[in-house]
């Protein structure tokens, strides 16, 4: 039986820290390279890569992929972050919305005009304002000033 380390170096193209070691075994059903490991439980490859041959891995953290490439298993492209910062970095809409500057009407995303509604999503105060005006008009309860 072969150990974990020779699995591992089978199904691996490179060798060196710069380039991508493109995993040509399995994957687990999502998109990262695994292997069955010494204990005969599956690993995932770019874990296993990680703390075999530079650190052990600090518990409750995800490797990211420096490299975004979901099939390298190179571990000096890897850098254990918490799961939040992984989905930040990728290629999400949590990330497109974090990233934002403006809103969609471009007004800032500045500590002025920006307030969190209960979902934790960023809002534009001014759009808030305008939409609070424009219904205020379209149901003619501008004349009412004690309806505040
Ligand atoms: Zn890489
Ligand atoms: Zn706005």
């Amino acid at each position: 039986m072969s150990s974990a380390a020779e699995k591992f170096w089978s199904k691996v193209n490179g060798g060196d820290v710069e380039t991508c070691w493109i995993w040509t075994g399995a994957t687990n059903g999502v998109r990262y390279g695994s292997f069955t490991g010494g204990s005969g439980r599956q690993v995932l490859a770019h874990r296993w890569a990680y703390e075999a041959l530079r650190a052990e891995i600090p518990a409750g953290l995800s490797l990211d992929h420096l490299c975004r490439n979901p099939t390298c298993v190179n571990p000096w492209h890897l850098e254990p972050v918490t799961q939040r910062i992984n989905l930040l970095r990728g290629e999400t809409i949590t990330a497109r919305k974090a990233a934002q500057t403006h809103c969609e009407s471009g007004h800032p995303f500045d500590s002025a005009n920006t307030y969190r509604s209960p979902n934790g999503t960023r809002k534009c105060r001014a759009c808030g304002a305008a939409r609070a005006r424009r219904y205020r008009a379209t149901h003619k309860l501008a004349a009412q000033p004690q309806s505040a």
